[in-house]
This record gives structure tokens, sequence and C-alpha cells, in this order.
């Protein structure tokens, strides 16, 4: 039977490091850490993930300035709040919650954000410096993965790992997190022929497609290690992941639950950054 990583306990612990980080940063420096978020429109689980951010701000001893915006407001309206927030001395991190009102091209918002204030690790200069092994700011899902492994003692260095999703925020920075680690990795989509082929090829497999409990059991090979980063609400309202618990389990070393697992950490690491983009302002202005 597999161990279980819970993400809920490890996230904490990351959550009073990162407390205890920066009270000693503020008494050092004067400096408190500063997150904007802004939320445009009222979609209902982007205002639950908004609160949660603002919570974990204020448990940590950031400070955090948050922006609700009507659904109407324009593109233009938008990239002038960030261009003002970029020039912001109180400001280390912006976060724009997306998904955006289809009027506003998310491309052009994350481009307009300061690439050492996005802590997001969502601009395409962040994502080139993470390509080229450069320090960054990392897309905080899967930063919260690697933390994950790591902190469960899980060695990444020569296994084949597997990633079932290529989207710009979690599968394709994954990719490169994992490679700059020497797994061998494999990155599998919607035309990738014969999935479970390749997923029982998987030390390491990681599932972040967005359809429900689609890794089955037979898909895992005995010993493996699954993460699960899929959050889909059924029918009958339970959430459950991309990987089918009861049946992968049996045959993995380590899961991760669905939710308890990855989730947590995604907040973890983006206190993570926000203080790092801190620090950073000090030495990069
Ligand atoms: P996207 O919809 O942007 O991407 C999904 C990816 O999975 C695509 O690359 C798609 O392939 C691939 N895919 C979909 N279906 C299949 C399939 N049947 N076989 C193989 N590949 C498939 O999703 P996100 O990356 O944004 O999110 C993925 C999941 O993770 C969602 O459930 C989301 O809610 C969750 N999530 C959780 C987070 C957390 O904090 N825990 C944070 C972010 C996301 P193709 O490119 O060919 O279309």
């Amino acid at each position: 039977m597999a161990n279980i990583i819970d993400g809920n306990k490890i996230s904490q612990v990351i959550r009073n490091e990162i407390k205890e980080e920066t009270e000693r940063f503020k008494i050092d420096t004067g400096i408190v850490p500063g997150l904007a978020v802004m939320l445009v429109g009222d979609d209902p689980a982007s205002k639950i993930y908004v609160k949660r951010k603002e919570n974990a701000c204020k448990e940590v001893g950031f400070y955090s300035r948050e922006y609700k915006l009507p659904a109407e407001t324009d593109e233009k309206t938008v990239l002038s709040m960030i261009d003002e927030l970029n020039r912001d001395p109180e400001i280390h991190g912006i976060l724009v919650q997306l998904p955006l009102p289809g009027h506003i091209h998310s491309a052009h918002i994350i481009e307009a954000i300061d690439p050492a204030k996005d802590v997001d690790g969502f601009h395409p200069v962040n994502i080139g410096r993470l390509l080229t092994g450069r320090p960054c700011h990392m897309a905080c899902t899967p930063k919260g993965i690697m933390e994950l492994l790591d902190r469960s003692g899980i060695p990444i260095e020569g296994k084949e790992a597997v990633i079932v999703g290529r989207s710009n925020i979690v599968g394709k920075p994954l990719f490169l997190m994992l490679l700059a680690r020497n797994a061998t990795v494999t990155v599998c989509h919607t035309k990738t022929k014969d999935l479970a082929e390749v997923t029982r090829r998987a030390d390491i497999l990681v599932a972040a497609a967005g359809k429900a409990e689609m890794i089955r059991g037979e898909m895992v090979r005995e010993g493996a290690v699954v993460i699960d980063v899929g959050i889909n609400r059924l029918d009958d309202g339970r959430l459950v992941g991309d990987v089918a618990f009861s049946e992968a389990s049996p045959r993995s070393s380590f899961i991760t639950p669905v939710p308890g697992g990855v989730g947590p950490m995604t907040i973890a690491m983006l206190l993570r950054n926000t203080l790092d983009a801190a620090r950073r302002s000090r030495k990069d202005p």
C-alpha cells in the first residue's frame, strides 16, 4: 500500500518556515513583503482562491492588497493598474487571477507584469529563464510538486518521469523542472498514442489533464510515485483527481490524495515566490 503524501501537512510546515523567515526579514530590512491580487469579474471559484491567498498572506505577515474589478473592466484599465503596481515600492508580487473575462487577453496582462514581480511565474521572461536554468520565479503548482517530491525524500535524478498534460501553467514548466533535476521526462497529451503504454514506464507519474479519474490502476507501474494535480467536481458533488485513487494506490509507492495533495502547495509556493521577490528587490532595484 502506498505512502500518502500529505500536502496539507507539508504546506503548513512551509508556511511556518515562511512566517519565521518573514519576521526575520522585516527585522533585518524593515521591508514587509507585499502582494497585490487582482480579480476581474465574479467567477465563484476565483473568488474563493483570492480569499485563500489573502488569508495566507495575513497568516505569514505579508502586506496584501486586493483589487476587485467588475467583469466589464476594459483591458486598458487593467494594464494601467499593472503599470502602477510595477512601480509601487510596497508591492513585490503581482498576481492577476485567471481566467480573465473573454475581452481581456491574458497574454497581454501577463506580459505587462514586471518579471521581477511575476510571482505566478507565467511571464515569458521567467519561462525563458527556467528553460535556460537561470534564477527566476517558477510557476507555483509545478514548483509545489517538486517540493512534495523533495520533502518526501523521493529521488528524481535518473528516474523516468511521465507527465500527462502540457499546459503552460503545469505540464510544460514541470517538464523543465524535472529535466533540470536530471529525470528523463516524457510529456503526454490528447494526441499521445497508447497513453497507458507510456504511463506504465513511469517511476514518477504526474497526472495534470483535468479528466476525472482517467488514470486507471493498470496504467500505473508497480512501485511508481503518483502525483495527482487534477481537481474535478463530479455530478454528485464529489471532488476527485485525475487518478482513480483506489485502483492506483495499491500499486504505488507514494501517492497524493485529492483534495489535500498538490492543491495546498500552490499557495505555499506563491508565498515563497513573494518573499523571494521582496528579498531580490533589495539587490536588483
Ligand atoms: P489544461 O486544460 O490547460 O490542460 C490539460 C492538458 O491535459 C492538455 O495538455 C491536454 O492535452 C491534456 N489532456 C486532456 N485530456 C487528456 C487525455 N484524455 N489524455 C491525455 N492528455 C489529456 O489544464 P491545466 O493544466 O490548467 O489543469 C489540469 C488539471 O489540474 C485541472 O484539473 C486543474 O483544475 C488542475 N489544476 C490544479 C492546480 C492545483 O493547485 N492543484 C493548479 C492548476 C491546475 P492537449 O494539449 O492535447 O489538449
